[in-house]
């Protein structure tokens, strides 16, 4: 099964220019996201982690399944002004627009050693702002995993050079 065959680009979306890879496909068949959280989990496993961070939205789908999966503390990194307890709020640019991510201080216990988790890596930027976001609030970085990385883009190179250990399903 290729999974790649599940993620069809959709071109000029959202922006002219920008060819987006729908995850909805995959999601929609249980054999290929069965396939897709077993290879997550394979991957994980070369991470010292105890909790997952998984990014809003579409890294809430993976990082859930992944947490049931692995049997791991799941904590959310939300989009502005939806966490009701006192958060942490780191503002990043994005290959096509800029935005927030937040996380709520005590959701984590201390110590946590936090495995970031998203659908797709394109720029790094999205990973990078959660990774000083979870700094700030005191947590350690096991490193960040997500199901694609954009070829072309260097995003994992980029994370590699800020020292944030990452890998990826499918590149
Ligand atoms: P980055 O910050 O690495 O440039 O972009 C990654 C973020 O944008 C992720 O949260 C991801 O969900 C979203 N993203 C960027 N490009 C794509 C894409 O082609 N497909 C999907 N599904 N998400 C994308």
């Amino acid at each position: 099964m290729n999974l790649l065959d599940y993620l069809p680009g959709v071109p000029d979306f959202p922006k002219p220019g920008i060819l987006f890879r729908d995850i909805s496909p995959l999601l929609a068949n249980p054999t290929a996201f069965k396939e897709a959280i077993l290879q997550l989990e394979s991957l994980a496993k070369q991470f010292d982690y105890s909790h997952i961070l998984g990014i809003e939205s579409r890294g809430f789908i993976f990082g859930a399944a992944l947490a049931h999966q692995a049997h791991k503390g799941l904590a959310l990194a939300r989009k502005p002004n939806k966490l009701p307890l006192a958060s942490h709020r780191e503002s990043y640019g994005l290959e096509y627009g800029s935005d927030s991510l937040e996380i709520q201080q005590s959701t984590l216990p201390q110590g946590a050693r936090v495995l970031i988790v998203d659908d797709v890596l394109a720029t790094g930027g999205t990973i990078i702002a959660a990774c000083q976001l979870l700094k700030k609030a005191g947590f350690q970085v096991a490193g960040a995993l997500t199901f694609l990385e954009i070829a072309g883009l260097n995003g994992g190179e980029i994370l590699n050079q800020k020292g944030i250990a990452n890998k990826s399903v499918l590149v």
